[in-house]
């Protein structure tokens, strides 16, 4: 049986126990340093270009009675609709679109903010190195990826990692409302920024944010940085992470009892 970290302590000491590939990560450290040095990014992600070539491109209209989406009462037949959609221009650049995986009825929905590089390849959702370092956080507050629900506010990665324009996450969320009216969770723990404010519907920073409880609906939102700003800036983000992770294992017990 697991034996969960319950310490951020021993979530460092699972961290470096971790048996990874360390020329894989020394080889992506840097390639990210000469992004980084290229063109900069924000909570880990890179800014957003400008897409001049696709700005007059409309976004698709909101689903209505009728639509397919609305349809779908499994999360496999909302991963169907994903997996054929070219509702936005997300789905140029894909080799797989992303729906997202993990328990159907799941009481925790964590929602982060598009597919990366591996996550493309794979199909599947954050099982990058930041994939990884979420895997790890779950385990240090006794949960494993197959008791919760992992998904993302797009679900086609969008190019050069960047953040999702506003169009794209505007046309790709009615996916995410229906997978949240499927899962039913207790609590959406959003992962990042971009994140929370598409949920929330806010404007205000992460920063701002985390640290509180927020509503979509009448579901409990508690945001927190994405595992790939821990990853980049340790230093700054692991202890608040840990935090909102006690705040969530707190949460979630008072809400089961
Ligand atoms: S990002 Fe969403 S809306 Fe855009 S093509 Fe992919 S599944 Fe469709």
């Amino acid at each position: 049986m697991r034996k969960a970290a319950s310490s951020a302590g021993e979530l460092d000491r699972v961290e470096e126990h971790e048996d990874v590939d360390l020329w894989e990560e020394y080889g992506e450290l840097v390639d990210e340093t000469i992004d980084y040095l290229k063109t900069g990014f924000r909570d880990g992600r890179k800014p957003a270009p400008a897409d001049h070539s696709t700005e007059s491109e409309p976004p698709s209209p909101s689903p209505q009675v009728g639509d397919p989406i609305s349809a779908c009462t499994t999360l496999s037949e909302v991963a169907d609709l994903v997996h054929a959609c070219t509702r936005c221009r997300l789905h140029r650049g894909r080799r797989n679109a992303v729906p997202g995986e993990g328990r159907e009825k799941a009481d925790i929905l964590f929602v982060g903010e598009g597919p990366g590089a591996q996550e493309d390849v794979q199909g599947r959702p954050f099982v990058g190195r930041a994939g990884q370092l979420l895997t790890k956080m779950l385990a240090a507050i006794d949960l494993t990826r197959e008791e919760v629900y992992i998904t993302n506010i797009v679900k086609c990665r969008p190019p050069e990692n960047r953040n999702p324009l506003p169009d794209e996450a505007e046309t790709c969320f009615p996916y995410l409302q229906r997978q949240i009216e499927i899962i039913d969770p207790m609590i959406v723990v959003c992962l990042g920024g971009p994140a929370v404010q598409r949920i929330t519907g806010s404007t205000s920073g992460i920063t701002r944010m985390r640290g509180t409880l927020h509503r979509y609906k009448d579901y409990p939102v508690l945001p927190t940085y994405h595992p790939a700003a821990v990853l980049r800036f340790p230093d700054k983000y692991r202890r608040p992470v840990w935090n909102d992770l006690k705040m969530l294992r707190d949460y979630y017990r008072e809400l089961r009892r």
